[in-house]
């Protein structure tokens, strides 16, 4: 079996400390491979570095996240477009739209958003999308992009509804469950991960946090806990989990290549 986490902050203040421990266990836990997330250009380029430490586990993203776009130093963008010509980056972002936690103006977040999809559809770099309270506005961009071209990404730690993913699947895009997948009060997404097409679902940890069920509050979550999440897929899918893994791994390796 493999599995491949699409989503790790592995320089987090709770997983910096011991990156090459957390992709060791990953590693004993057939987690061959990780997307290492970067969320500033300094993350960023953290995970790029990582991955030409690790280079049969590790792979990196490179982008801005929403929450961060306010701190964004003037060349902090051009520092993302220069990562993302290396070899070991094969994601941009995480970006996206949040309106949750507030920290940055709307009009600033669409404007990195913005940047990020049309760099992915200028390099066929997929997108690493987040969304929370911002369906619609997420929409009416990725609506007006595909207008000018193809899109490629996965909408990650995806928690909307049955009629919202169909959408982001019209669009062309992945669909990754996390922890929130295992939890006991998620029937509502366990039914939506029912309807997505095989081809297009992944898992993924978004460690350190989400940690899954049933170390759900004891721990930071790690990128070995990914099995938690594939193994309530694999049940919510009638498949067993070697078969959700191969499906959820090979799904991942194509998205996750440069063109
Ligand atoms: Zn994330």
């Amino acid at each position: 079996m493999e599995l491949y986490d699409t989503h790790a902050h592995l320089f987090d203040d709770q997983l910096a400390a011991d990156v090459a421990g957390v992709i060791e266990r990953a590693r004993l836990a057939r987690v061959t491979r990780i997307l290492a997330v970067g969320t500033t250009a300094d993350s960023s380029a953290a995970c790029q570095q990582t991955a030409v430490q690790f280079p049969n586990v590790v792979r990196s993203s490179a982008g801005i996240h929403p929450n961060h776009a306010g701190e964004a130093q003037p060349g902090d963008w051009d520092r993302i477009v220069e990562l993302a010509k290396l070899p070991e980056v094969i994601a941009l972002g995480e970006t996206g739209l949040d309106l949750y936690w507030k920290d940055c103006p709307l009009p600033l977040q669409q404007d990195y958003f913005d940047r990020h999809i049309r760099l992915s559809q200028q390099t066929g770099l997929p997108l690493v999308i987040h969304q929370r309270e911002t369906t619609q506005e997420i929409l009416a961009m990725l609506r007006e992009a595909r207008q000018r071209g193809e899109l490629r990404g996965v909408m990650h730690s995806y928690t909307g509804t049955a009629d919202e993913v169909k959408e982001f699947i019209a669009l062309g895009l992945h669909i990754s469950f996390a922890g929130m997948l295992t939890f006991k009060k998620s029937d509502d997404l366990r039914a939506v991960a029912k309807t997505i097409p095989a081809e297009r679902l992944l898992v993924e940890t978004d460690s350190p946090y989400l940690t899954p069920h049933p170390f759900r509050g004891q721990r930071p979550n790690e990128p070995r806990l990914v099995v938690h999440t594939a193994e309530c897929l694999a049940e919510v899918r009638s498949l067993s989990l070697g078969e959700l893994a191969a499906l959820t791994t090979a799904n991942a390796q194509r998205l996750f290549t440069r063109r």
